[in-house]
């Protein structure tokens, strides 16, 4: 197998938010601000971290302004504008630190040596998708070439396809989706997850656990949420960055959210190993919490005809009614009896979290 990068990109949306409005008297008061600058920091600002962003407040009151309206403009939607629907950060904890800082991708993409992205800007003409689209796909895979609906017998990529039972959950924990090379569009039933998030979700800040996804309405049991995108990284790179995660976990800094996905081939033989990291960059799936007695989310891996790797889903495991944390199990195995607390609050709670050598 090669494996080649391919930047099909998902269409670009109007902004759904325009904070620009309230700038212009800003603008014409501000004479000795010329307009150029003006639109330098309308520019510049929506790249810089929380930390940068709050220094360059300081400097005048334009830049004031404009900071605040990033602030608003982040807080207002951790997808930055790339899923259907906004996804607010909502923070009654004394700290009220209003969102959480990162680069966001709706899909698995390759390792980013420089992860940036202008996130709160005003102009919408200059949001850049481009970076956060490349899905890795193999060279000469197969595809179908369904005429009509892919379905059933008829689709090669309908083997495996996905039937939920309310009992046993899904029948298998593998599941085929079309992919590049099928002749079908996005709207392609056997393509439930690559439509990036469809349900009304919230980021939440808890005082002991950090920051959680959260329902923004009902969510029917069985129903897709979303996958867990991040940086697809090397096993190397992926011990090297959980060595440095745990140094500052440590110190109570930076929570990481570096996954690995092992995946039992057929033959029984052979395991794949994939490495998502979405720590710097990812999707809102880096906000679920863990919870000792499984949760309300279930994992099922989903490979796309013709891709190397298989990408993980989560489904609801049962109905889930609207304000409730969306949490899964990260795993059993707890090398560290020293490990970090775990605050699911279920009474099958081990006290500590999950943690295994990466
Ligand atoms: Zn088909
Ligand atoms: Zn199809
Ligand atoms: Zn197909
Ligand atoms: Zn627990």
């Amino acid at each position: 197998f090669t494996a080649s990068i391919n930047s099909k990109t998902r269409p670009i949306k109007a902004p759904r938010y325009s904070l620009n409005p309230t700038m212009q008297p800003l603008e014409t008061a501000n004479k000795k601000f010329p307009s150029l600058f003006f639109q330098c920091a309308d520019l510049l600002l929506p790249w810089l971290s929380p930390l940068d962003l709050a220094s360059s407040s300081l400097t005048c009151k334009f830049l004031h302004q404009i900071s605040k309206q990033i602030t608003i403009s982040r807080s207002l939607d951790a997808s930055q504008n790339l899923e259907t629907h906004p996804i607010p950060f909502i923070n009654n904890t004394p700290d009220s630190e209003p969102y959480s800082y990162f680069v966001y991708t709706p899909c698995q993409i390759l390792q980013l040596s420089n992860p940036s992205q202008q996130w709160g800007c005003f102009n919408s003409s200059i949001y850049l998708k481009q970076t956060v689209s490349s899905l890795l796909t193999i060279e000469d895979g197969f595809g179908c070439d369904c005429e009509g609906i892919c379905s059933g017998d008829e689709c090669v990529c309908c083997r495996l396809k996905p039937e939920f039972d309310s009992e046993f959950g899904f029948e298998y924990e593998v599941m085929s989706e079309c992919g590049e090379r099928c002749v079908c569009d996005l709207s392609c039933r056997n393509r439930l997850t690559q439509n990036g998030v469809s349900v009304r979700l919230r980021v939440v800040k808890d005082g002991r656990k950090g920051w959680g996804l959260h329902a923004g309405e009902f969510i029917r049991q069985g129903e897709f949420v979303c996958e867990y995108a991040g940086e697809l990284l090397t096993t190397a790179e992926a011990r090297c960055r959980q060595q440095k995660y745990d140094e500052l976990a440590a110190s109570g800094k930076c929570p990481s959210a570096l996954l690995v996905v092992r995946e039992h081939l057929p033959s029984g033989k052979a395991c794949l190993r994939v490495n998502i990291d979405a720590t710097k960059v990812g999707n809102i799936a880096r906000f679920i919490n863990h919870a000792c007695d499984g949760g309300n989310l279930l994992t099922v891996l989903v490979r796309n005809s013709g891709m190397l790797f298989p990408r993980l889903c989560f489904f609801t495991s049962r109905d889930v009614l609207e304000g409730e944390e969306l949490v899964f199990s990260y795993g059993d195995v707890r090398l560290s009896p020293n490990g970090l607390r775990c605050y699911c609050g279920s009474s099958y709670c081990f006290g500590f979290l999950p943690s295994e050598n990466t």
